[in-house]
């Protein structure tokens, strides 16, 4: 191991103990899922985190992430798209990735339904929501969302899983838990209104306990368990 892996042991440790703390605080029935964003991370940095245990890896880069799943091949990995997504990068995604998780438009939808049909299991999807209004661009508005979910539902390919966001930071004029609450309020008026939803993703490095605190069901986390992220 070089000095560039040789925490992710110990980090990836004391990560769990956070979330689980924060999840219980919360008192959310289910398990916190940890997702470790690899992106721009060598893939000796992938394969040490699954020495320590770590199954579950985001990557926002479809060509990137294409050869990492490739390049790793291990069965019992899981690998979630949480970039925004190209319409030309549908098939790509949905022949190498379980999870779509910057889903937005229904253009996007049909791409990777259509895709994805040609495969045992469905691509579980996010649909990502622009909670932060002016201050972010990506994500469907707030209005939009179940309409999305019902397209995602018509797809056989596909499986709806739950919401995503990335709230506009507090260094760009944003309020982060301003934004998990409202994604929270959003989730849970579709889940009582009959969408099959079972995930909430949101949070990040800088404030996942925050958005477990809110309700978060599963976090993004790259730069905590990584360190930071090699340029380029
Ligand atoms: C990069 C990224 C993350 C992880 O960011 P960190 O601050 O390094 O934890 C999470 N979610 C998305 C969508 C990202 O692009």
């Amino acid at each position: 191991m070089t000095d560039h892996t040789s925490a992710i042991p110990e980090r990836l440790q004391a990560l769990h103990e956070r979330i689980e703390s924060a999840r219980l605080r919360a008192g959310t029935p289910q398990p916190v899922t940890l997702i470790a964003v690899s992106k721009r991370q060598p893939l000796e940095a992938v394969r040490a985190a699954v020495a320590a245990g770590q199954r579950v890896f985001g990557e926002n880069y479809v060509q990137e992430g294409v050869e990492k799943c490739a390049q790793i091949a291990d069965p019992d990995l899981c690998w979630h798209h949480i970039g925004p997504i190209q319409s030309n990068k549908c098939r790509d995604i949905a022949s190498a990735f379980d999870w779509a998780q910057g889903v937005d438009r229904s253009r996007i939808i049909q791409r990777l339904g259509a895709a994805r049909q040609a495969q045992s299991t469905p691509l579980s999807v996010c649909i990502q929501v622009n909670v932060s209004g002016e201050a972010s661009k990506s994500g469907a508005a707030p209005e939009a969302v179940e309409g999305l979910c019902t397209a995602v539902l018509d797809q056989p390919g596909l499986q709806l899983r739950g919401l995503m966001a990335i709230p506009a930071p507090r260094t760009a004029g944003g309020d982060p838990e301003r934004d998990f609450a409202a994604l929270r309020v959003l989730y849970e008026r579709l889940r009582d209104g009959g969408l099959p939803l079972d995930t909430l993703s949101m949070g990040m490095s800088d404030d996942f306990e925050a958005a477990i605190a809110a309700g978060a069901t599963m976090v993004r986390v790259g730069s905590a368990l990584f360190g930071p992220r090699p340029q380029g």
